[in-house]
């Protein structure tokens, strides 16, 4: 947590004449949305307005979210975007931690004269002017919950709040099944619940929205799912093409490289696939126990984010990828048997 002198400074910054704007990752996740527009709703009960900007568009399965037609997305709308964060007096920082991870708005979150405050759950922060930063707790929408509680403000969390908090926890727990999940998560979701949470319309709204094409991606890919490593490894894989042809939409995919870890035995999986527009493969990387894939990703593909799961990047091709990935996992201690 912050320490009582930057929560006293922080006090003082979140004031109605302070122009505020609220940051998150590229490829923005419900944990990344709920945390954002969690703050956002709050902030909001205390009587201070603050815009929510992303990198670029996030899945539809997150657009029922309260006031999530709002969020500004900068790929869209960069003039704006870039406008209100030049002009910020504050700049909340949230679940990402490094300007990296947050594409074009990167250069412009550097450049920013606003004081900038950073709460976030993925190893190996940077620094920012003030810091937040825990690498056990599941969600940043936890993070938040949190700040809200050692302002002493719980009496604010009103039903906007509570349901893009839960949301977020709900998101990067995994539906409270990872392994972050705590005593003190369940608290925070009870209270959420007595706020005006509704897990049923919220699981419904967020997680029964299958389209038939994301099934049929779904079943293409567990119909070639291979283990390596003496069934310790699972490997999953989209093409482009197989994206066009199966009308692919942002989001679709989400949720995929966990049925690679649900098979007995698996304690790592990596799901790959070609980027829809770039030349690059988007690789996704999921674990368990001990076996620590941010530092995996961040020495091979460029990429970082938590012990049991992150993300990265390659320029090779697919089966290059897949080659040399199979090729990093022979030199590594940790997933031999
Ligand atoms: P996902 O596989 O869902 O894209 O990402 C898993 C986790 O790793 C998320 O918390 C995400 O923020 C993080 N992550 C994904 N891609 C990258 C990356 O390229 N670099 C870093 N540092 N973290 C990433
Ligand atoms: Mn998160």
């Amino acid at each position: 947590m912050f320490t009582p002198a930057e929560l006293l400074d922080i006090n003082t910054l979140l004031k109605p004449e302070n122009k505020i704007v609220i940051l998150t990752h590229y490829n923005p996740d419900g944990d990344a949305i709920g945390s954002s527009l969690g703050l956002k709703h709050y902030l909001k009960a205390k009587g201070i307005e603050a815009e929510v900007i992303v990198p670029n568009d996030f899945p539809k399965f997150l657009k029922w979210m309260p006031e999530s037609k709002k969020v500004i997305i900068a790929e869209y709308k960069k003039k704006l975007a870039s406008d209100l964060i030049a002009d910020a007096d504050v700049i909340f920082c949230l679940d990402f931690n490094s300007p990296s991870r947050i594409g074009l708005v990167g250069d412009w979150l550097i450049k920013a004269g606003a004081k900038k405050i950073l709460i976030d759950h993925h190893q190996q922060p940077e620094p920012f002017d003030y810091v937040y930063s825990d690498t056990v707790i599941p969600a940043t929408s936890q993070m938040i919950y949190h700040f809200i509680e050692v302002m002493d403000d719980e009496k604010l969390v009103n039903q906007d709040v509570a349901e893009c908090l839960y949301t977020g926890i709900m998101t990067d727990t995994g539906g409270f099944r990872f392994r972050s999940t705590s005593a003190a998560t369940h608290r925070i979701i009870a209270n959420l619940i007595e706020r005006g949470a509704d897990p049923a319309m919220i699981t419904s709204n967020t997680w029964d929205t299958n389209t038939v094409s994301r099934l049929h991606l779904l079943a293409l890919i567990l119909g070639r799912i291979e283990v390596v490593n003496n069934g310790k490894v699972a490997v999953l894989s989209l093409t482009r093409k197989e994206l066009k042809e199966y009308g692919f939409q942002k989001g679709d995919t989400e949720g995929f490289v966990n049925y690679g870890l649900s098979i007995a035995g698996v304690k790592m999986a990596a799901f790959f696939m070609e980027d829809l527009y770039e030349d690059f493969i988007k690789i996704s990387f999921r674990s368990k126990d001990d076996v620590d894939v941010n530092q995996f990703s961040r020495k091979y593909f460029n990429g970082g984010g938590h012990i049991n799961a992150a993300g990265g990047k390659s320029y090779d091709s697919l089966a290059g990828t897949i080659e040399n990935f199979k090729n990093y996992l022979e030199k590594e201690e940790f997933i031999q048997p």
